[in-house]
Parts: structure tokens; C-alpha cells; sequence
């Protein structure tokens, strides 16, 4: 093990009071398809991680003493399937072998599809490996944007990948991204996921985020169709009685579970985001990143880039004295208390996702994002307005009162 100093013996430095909830590790940035609204730079680039650059970062991010019980890795910033099983055997070989992490350790990958097989199959089950694909729903709309480098749909490939699951009988999740054409086919996209027994879903906004420096949602005019598209689908998740799951519900319905509001003592509620280590993300070549995952090789003229160190040079309580460090922690931390002075929605979310702060409106020191208007604020009004109806309340009641 490496001698190190634990990033909470660092004065004064706010570490994460959960500690490490998830390490994302970038195997390679590599990505065997293209789609059009992708915010990776290097997704050409077949560079991969090399096993003492794996090594180092397990031992890091243990030896900073912010791992709990547990600690998931997920494979992700890139396509993790491009890379050879081999690889990910020599990987779990090289993480089994350190005594402190095998036994904390779960593995989660994020997926296009193209590329499973019986042999990837075998690999995920054998290993327990928790999948989630990238499926938009329907062909029509799923291959209007993911696209192979030669310009063609790829949902037929994927939905070949989930027939082999399905043989393998691995569970997956799906990660569905809602572009302004999809606005006009809630209906077909719910039956899509119905109809192929997909019973978990996350809807991503298509965003402004990286070298994706456009999105069809950006248009004014789109701003109550997105809103209708997220109701139709609450209700038609209603409707379903829970046969698929939407994750952008389910986390409303917990934020507004969790939610504690006190006027005379502000309560940060969790975010991990802006928590600095709650979320650590390191690239093939050791790279060592935190707040966003989506930061992570992501160059700007501000701070140059989001790497604050690097595991083969640096321990964890290195970075927290970097002044680039410092300087986004700062700017993170400032967007945080504009949230908390200017959002009703403050007490639910805890002030947002920098990255989409910092593409969306040029600085981690703002607030409100199109990011946190459709994916936070739109389902909490949509949830909190089905438990008002719900317990027979309705606005002019609560007017009474005010
Ligand atoms: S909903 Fe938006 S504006 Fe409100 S706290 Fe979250 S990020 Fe800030």
C-alpha cells in the first residue's frame, strides 16, 4: 500500500460526509459509434488504461480514507465494450489481488449495445457486473441520433445485444436521451420499453455539455412540450402500474421524501456533485478528476481543464491544495449558495450539476440550468402535483393559508 496522507486529516478541508460513492474509471475514451449529441472530445482515440495506472488509482482512492463499506466503480466515458474481455479480466485480476478492495468492490458498466455477445455475457454474469444501455426507444427515433462513424442507424444492433441478455437472463437498466423529436412520441417510446420488458428507465435531457455545443432542446418554443412530454410519461408510468420505472420520478419521490426544511438553519441536502470526492473520476492515463463525472478530459480557456492531479504523481490530499482545485471548489461552492438563496426547489437538490452550470451558462458560479428545470424541478412539480391531487388538496386550499 501506498503511504499516504487521508484526505480527512486535511484541516479545514469539507470531505464528503458519506465518503466515496462511486469512482468512475475511463478504461479508454474510445467509442465504436457516434452519435450526434455525444460531449466526448476524444472518442477516436484507442489509448487505454494500463494496469499500474488501475493499481494506483484503487490504491489511492483507499488509501484517502473516504471508501466506506462499499464502492462502486462504474466503466464508463467511453464505450467500456470496445475494449477486449482480456482486458477487464487482467483489470478485476489486478483489483482482486489487492486485499483492502476486493471485497468493498462492485462493478457497473454503461453500455451502447453494439457489442454484446455470448462471451461478454458469460464475462458480465460471472462478475456480477451491473448493465445499463443506451437505447433512445423506438428505431425511428433511437437512429435519428446514434449512428455508426458510417452514418447508420444502430438500433438493430442493439436490440440484437438485448436479445442475447435476454438469453443470459441479465437484468439491465436503460438510459434513454430526449431530444426535441422525441417530445412529439411519449407515447411510443413508453410502449417501446413495455413492449420489450425494459422495466427501468432513465430520460436524459439532451444536453449542452463538452464538445456537444448545440441541442434541439435549446429552442425557446420547446420549453412546455418538454414539460407535457414528462407528464404524458408520468402518467403513462402510472398508467403501467409500475411496470417501468423512471428514475427521474423515483428520485423526486426520494428528494421529496428526504427533503428537510428549516428557516433557521439551512440544511445542505446530499448532492454529490458538488460534494468534492463523493464522486471520483480518473482517465486511462491516471488522470484524477471529481464533482461531475462529465468533466472528466474536458479542456476550456477558464482552468485549462477539470484534472487536478494524477494517481501515478499524486495522492488524493495533494489535489486539495492544487489551486485549480481550489478555484473550482470555490466556484462550485458560490453556485451552491446562489441555488440556496434563489430555489424554491434548493431543499430537493442541493444545488444541481456544475458541469451543466458550466456549459450551459459559462460559469460554475450560477444557478438555474435547462439541465435542472426538465430533470429536477419539472418531476418534483409533476410528483408533488399527483400527491396533492392525491390527498384531495388542491391550490386554493393551500391559498387559505398563506
Ligand atoms: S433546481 Fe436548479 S436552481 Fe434550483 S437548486 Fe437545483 S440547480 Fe439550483
Amino acid at each position: 500500500m501506498v503511504a499516504t496522507q487521508k484526505i480527512s486529516d486535511v484541516k479545514g478541508f469539507p470531505f464528503p460526509p458519506g465518503g466515496v460513492d462511486l469512482l468512475i474509471i475511463q478504461p479508454s475514451p474510445f467509442c465504436n459509434i457516434n452519435c450526434d449529441y455525444c460531449y466526448l472530445p476524444e472518442r477516436t482515440s484507442q489509448k487505454r488504461m494500463s494496469t499500474s495506472v488501475l493499481k494506483q488509482t484503487i490504491e489511492k482512492v483507499f488509501a484517502a480514507g473516504l471508501v466506506g463499506d462499499k464502492l462502486s466503480i462504474v466503466w464508463h466515458a467511453g464505450e467500456p465494450l470496445a475494449l477486449p474481455i482480456s482486458f477487464y479480466s487482467e483489470a478485476f485480476q489486478a483489483i482482486a489481488s489487492l486485499p483492502i478492495a476486493k471485497e468493498k468492490i462492485t462493478h457497473s458498466m454503461q453500455s451502447n449495445g453494439m457489442l454484446l455477445n455470448d462471451q461478454w455475457c458469460s464475462f458480465i454474469r460471472a462478475n456480477n457486473i451491473r448493465l445499463g444501455l443506451s437505447i433512445d426507444g423506438p428505431s425511428f427515433i433511437h437512429d435519428a441520433h446514434r449512428k455508426t462513424r458510417g452514418g447508420k442507424g444502430t438500433h438493430a444492433q442493439v436490440m440484437k445485444g438485448v436479445e442475447v441478455l435476454r438469453r443470459h437472463q441479465i437484468e439491465f437498466h436503460v438510459i434513454a436521451v430526449v431530444t426535441e423529436q422525441a417530445l412529439n412520441f411519449p407515447d411510443e417510446i413508453f410502449q417501446f420499453f413495455l413492449d420489450h420488458d425494459i422495466c427501468q428507465v432513465g430520460f436524459n435531457i439532451e444536453e449542452l455539455e463538452g464538445v456537444n455545443r448545440t441541442s434541439t432542446l435549446m429552442k425557446g418554443s420547446v420549453d412546455q412540450r418538454i414539460k407535457d412530454f414528462f407528464r404524458r410519461i408520468f402518467y403513462l408510468q402510472k398508467e403501467s402500474e409500475g411496470t417501468v420505472r423512471i428514475r427521474e420520478f423515483d428520485r423526486a419521490y426520494q428528494a421529496i421524501a428526504q427533503a428537510k426544511i428549516d428557516d433557521e438553519q439551512l440544511t445542505f441536502p446530499p448532492n454529490d456533485q458538488v460534494a468534492p470526492f463523493a464522486i471520483i473520476s480518473v482517465a486511462y492515463d491516471g488522470s484524477i478528476s471529481t464533482f461531475s463525472p462529465e468533466l472528466l478530459g474536458m479542456k476550456n480557456s477558464e482552468y485549462g481543464d477539470f484534472c487536478f492531479g494524477n494517481v501515478m504523481t499524486d495522492d488524493l490530499s495533494d489535489v486539495v491544495s492544487g489551486r485549480k482545485f481550489q478555484h473550482v471548489l470555490n466556484d462550485i461552492q458560490t453556485g451552491v449558495w446562489l441555488c440556496s438563496d434563489e430555489c424554491e426547489y434548493f431543499s430537493f437538490c442541493g444545488g444541481g450539476a456544475p458541469s451543466n452550470k458550466y456549459y450551459e451558462n459559462g460559469s460554475f458560479a450560477t444557478a438555474e440550468t435547462m439541465f435542472c428545470r426538465y430533470t429536477i424541478k419539472t418531476p418534483i412539480d409533476i410528483v408533488l402535483d399527483d400527491l396533492e391531487q392525491s390527498l384531495g388538496i388542491n391550490n386554493s386550499q393551500l391559498n387559505h393559508w398563506n
